[in-house]
């Protein structure tokens, strides 16, 4: 049994010794001090079953034994000795990674964050097209550096700083968005941003391929695909961010762009490449990867031995354990046992998404979409007495967030959908 601090202990000491703007889920915030693939523990042993896997970022499972016997030979070997020198871990990660990937995106970047990964994929742009404007969407979250922050519009996350050249268009959102699920008329807010808000030229589109932190919300069907051509006719490059939507979790696909039908030029990934390792990385092509070698692209962490060693193990069980797949099947049976739920509870306004990354939007009013602020809030609480931690997001914090672990089971999804029926009828 665990002997260590408890809860009110560490709160203490993170309240005096970290920062203030760190905040934490739960009136009585939880301490885990265990995980196994989908399930967490708290200090008293109690089990709790993760449909946020520490979010969106246990792609495998937690502690999963081939991940973690991977990470421990590397260390025992060499934990770090800077890519100055040779080393197989990183040229095998990077091979590995690129055969997963369609089109001419063949040259790997390794970094440490999703906002390392934007903040070099921004770089990229700005350098191959030689302009500055980056357009990003509305409700999205790329990351929280200096640069990444400009991106990213949702203002929780929006420090007063200045942000350079960025543009945020209308959202693409099917179930907000002011043209349904048109996709042609968002893409025409783009090319009116480019005609008059800029030179004409622009560096670059970024876009999450499901919004992750903004909802769990679906790009209008579509949309990239117009979005990509008018972005390259202006002269920028595009950029998709899977930190959150990559590695099978959409279930139909790899990578969340695939759902729309586009390559992109740029891929920046986070989160599931690692299931739990400080890792990310930026996927090009070998023109754009060019224009990096004018100067030197340092990373001193990037593709170390240990994260290399992991992530490519990560990769082997994902394929191994046929993750995408179950993700697919083990998504339609919670995306199905939702909807029926939805003709129960009228709170639900929305459920949406693919494969092991959905949203539940809880509103007063179906009609209006009044965000059901305090009952989501209370629901989550219930939620969590009843040993379900699901994750919440959206602009008004209304969404909940179902991301669990990629071996998350048919059981647990039925679970999952009881403890919330359990819970709403409560309310
Ligand atoms: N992109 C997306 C889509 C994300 O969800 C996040 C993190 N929530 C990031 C980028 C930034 O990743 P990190 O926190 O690893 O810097």
């Amino acid at each position: 049994p665990y002997t260590g601090p408890l809860a009110d202990q560490v709160l203490e000491k993170r309240k005096r010794f970290l920062g203030p703007s760190l905040f934490y889920y739960y009136q009585k915030p939880l301490n885990i001090v265990e995980g196994k693939m989908q399930y967490l523990f708290d200090e008293s042993g109690r089990r709790y079953l993760d449909a946020f896997a520490g979010i969106v970022t246990v792609s495998c499972g937690h502690c999963h034994p081939d991940v973690l016997d991977a990470i421990m030979e590397q260390s025992k070997l060499l934990q770090h000795a800077t890519t100055i020198y040779l080393h197989h871990a990183i040229a095998d990660f990077a091979e590995a990674l690129a055969s997963k990937m369609p089109g001419n995106l063949k040259v790997v970047y390794f970094v440490n964050s999703g906002t390392e990964a934007n903040e070099l994929a921004m770089l990229m742009a700005r350098l191959y097209s030689g302009n500055l404007g980056m357009i990003a969407l509305r409700n999205a979250y790329h990351g929280g550096s200096a640069g990444t922050i400009g991106l990213t519009a949702l203002n929780t996350w929006k420090y007063s700083i200045p942000q350079g050249e960025i543009h945020h268009v209308v959202n693409p959102d099917p179930y907000h968005g002011i043209f349904g699920s048109d996709a042609s008329r968002y893409a025409k807010d783009v090319q009116d941003h480019i005609d008059f808000g800029t030179s004409g030229k622009v560096a670059g589109f970024v876009a999450e391929t499901i919004q992750g932190v903004g909802g769990a919300v679906e790009l209008a069907p579509g949309y990239l695909k117009q979005v990509y051509d008018i972005v390259r006719k202006a002269g920028g490059v595009c950029i998709a961010d899977e930190v959150q939507t990559g590695f099978g979790r959409t279930g139909s696909h790899y990578w969340g762009f695939e759902t729309q039908g586009v390559i992109p030029d740029i891929v920046t990934m986070a989160k599931g490449i690692g299931n739990g390792l400080p890792l990310g990385a930026v996927v090009t092509t070998p023109e754009i990867a060019n224009v990096m070698a004018q100067k030197i692209q340092f990373n001193t962490f990037g593709g170390n031995p240990v994260c290399s060693a992991g992530g490519h193990a990560v990769l082997r069980v994902l394929d191994k354990e046929k993750r995408q797949a179950h993700s697919a099947d083990v998504g339609s049976h919670l995306l199905g046992r939702l909807r029926a739920l939805q003709e129960r509870h009228d709170i639900i306004g929305d459920v949406r998404g693919r494969g092991l990354m959905v949203g539940i939007e809880l509103v007063t009013d179906r009609k209006e979409k009044t965000p059901a602020k305090a009952e989501t809030a209370l629901l989550f609480e219930k939620l969590r007495e009843l040993g379900v931690l699901v994750g919440k997001g959206g602009l008004n914090g209304n969404v909940f967030r179902i991301k669990p672990p990629m071996c998350f089971t048919k059981d647990d999804a039925d679970f999952l959908v009881d403890a919330l029926d359990y819970a709403m009828s409560k309310l």
